[in-house]
């Protein structure tokens, strides 16, 4: 379980994120949703110290850190319940996909290179790329960039995958598969928190979602609550806005 507590982040005199209270519970796929600058990428980042709240706590599988006194060493443990999928893939250039997957199971997992080469190998089998193994990033498209990425989080079993806007550097036709490999691993009972602005797959996929607006949560609820019966007048105007 993943617990946020009283998240709250500020930029100078700019309060971001304005005490922010979340529980997601294992299996859960959560979709943040929100007009542009409402906070959304900034608690993504907030959960795995990306971005260092101000004040408040986070919690993942009973270890919580106190965002005013956090210490290097509990960030790290934290993190490493963790793994996030970037908007821009966030690959390394010189590594072909294989080694970008095994990278962190290498480095920061330990495990030994045979082992880290198979579970890379399952992972990059289950988001559609044994064929492209051993291609560099610049010879994939966007669309198997990110699947690359995405494989890169699940290879390292965290506790939850932070998916920051997944799709939103995609040329549009490249969207439906790396949704489609996001579906399927949800599906697998991956917890998962996603930012995105992906209305049908919010819909379809979430089984919760939290709308943002100006650093607060307005009302979280199951995705047909929130799309057919909001109760807030901004969560209303949000919804007749994209739908
Ligand atoms: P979008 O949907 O456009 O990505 P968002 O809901 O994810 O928006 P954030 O990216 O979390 O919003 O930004 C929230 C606010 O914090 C914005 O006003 C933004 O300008 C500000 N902000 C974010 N990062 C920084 C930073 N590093 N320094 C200063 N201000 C920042």
């Amino acid at each position: 379980m993943i617990q946020l507590q009283n998240i709250r982040k500020s930029y100078g005199s700019h309060e971001v994120l304005k005490g922010i209270d979340l529980t997601v519970n294992k299996g859960d796929v959560v979709v943040i949703l929100g007009p542009s600058g409402s906070g959304k990428t900034t608690l993504l980042r907030c959960v795995n110290f990306l971005e260092r709240p101000s004040d408040g706590q986070v919690t993942i599988s009973g270890f919580t850190v106190d965002c005013k006194q956090p210490g290097k060493q509990n960030i790290l443990k934290l993190r490493r319940k963790t793994a996030m999928v970037f908007q821009h893939y966030n690959l390394f250039k010189h590594k072909t996909a294989l080694e970008n997957v095994m990278e962190g199971l290498v480095v920061a997992q330990k495990l030994p290179k045979e082992e880290a080469k198979q579970k890379s190998l399952d992972v990059l089998e289950k988001v559609g790329l044994s064929d492209k193994i051993h291609h560099y990033p610049s010879q994939l498209s966007g669309g198997q960039q990110q699947r690359v990425g995405i494989a890169r989080a699940l290879a390292l079993s965290p506790e939850v995958i932070l998916f920051d806007e997944p799709t939103s550097a995609l040329d549009p036709e490249l969207v439906g598969e790396v949704l489609a490999v996001i579906k399927k691993i949800a599906r697998e009972g991956v917890t998962m928190i996603v930012v995105t602005h992906e209305m049908g797959f919010a819909r379809e996929v979430a089984n919760h979602i939290v709308f943002m607006d100006g650093g607060v949560i307005v009302e979280e609820g199951p995705p047909d609550e929130i799309f057919s019966n909001p109760k807030e007048e901004r969560t209303k105007q949000f919804v007749r806005r994209i739908t």
